[in-house]
């Protein structure tokens, strides 16, 4: 067996053992809030915001985008489970920066094995065959992490499902630091009114 799985499993069962008054939690989440943040391993939302189970929803994808899926998520999160305020969390050194759709489909096209990181970006090593596939999926890379949670918070905010009463906060969470820094245009686009 995998020691990945073996690992998660023996983990599993360390926690469970101690489960203790989780078991009682309610669905909805107690803080009202919900948090789009990236995937990156790095990153622990409940860490870096203080959450316990139970506490809040947190809607994770590459790049922590507000891509239909995250929206999806999110209108979920405030009309069946009675959330009242987002957040859109970016970070620091996003592996979202550095490609781009067109890079993402030329590796994809030539090999479905993992491409390897060098100075001049990412590049195949792998063999082939590819899939052109990937010429279907808006990768939602990021250019400029600012411009990237205005962006989300802009789409959110103006999105015909989302009631204008529920505020979305803009941050950007520094890897060095573990700060969540605010991006202040993101926050004033996303006032609540
Ligand atoms: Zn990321």
């Amino acid at each position: 067996m995998s020691s990945v799985l073996n690992d998660v499993l023996a983990a599993n069962a360390a926690y469970a053992a101690s489960f203790g008054t989780k078991s009682e939690l309610a669905p909805p989440p107690a803080r009202r809030f919900a948090i789009l943040t990236c995937m990156d391993a790095r990153l622990d939302p409940a860490g870096y915001a203080g959450l316990r189970e139970g506490d809040a929803h947190v809607i994770r994808n590459a790049g922590g985008r507000a891509s239909d899926d995250a929206i999806r998520s999110l209108v979920i999160s405030y009309k069946l489970l009675g959330t009242r305020e987002f957040f859109v969390i970016h970070h620091t050194n996003c592996g979202m920066e550095f490609f781009t759709d067109e890079l993402m489909r030329s590796l994809l096209a030539k090999s479905l094995e993992t491409a390897a990181l060098g100075p001049d970006g990412f590049h195949d090593v792998g063999s082939g065959p590819g899939s052109s596939e990937g010429a279907h999926i808006a990768w939602l890379t990021i250019a400029d992490q600012q411009a990237s949670v205005l962006d989300d918070v802009r789409r959110i905010r103006s999105h015909p499902l989302v009631p204008a009463g529920i505020p979305i906060y803009g941050h950007i969470y520094d890897v060095h630091s573990g700060r969540l820094i605010e991006v202040p245009e993101a926050t004033s686009a996303g006032r609540a009114s």
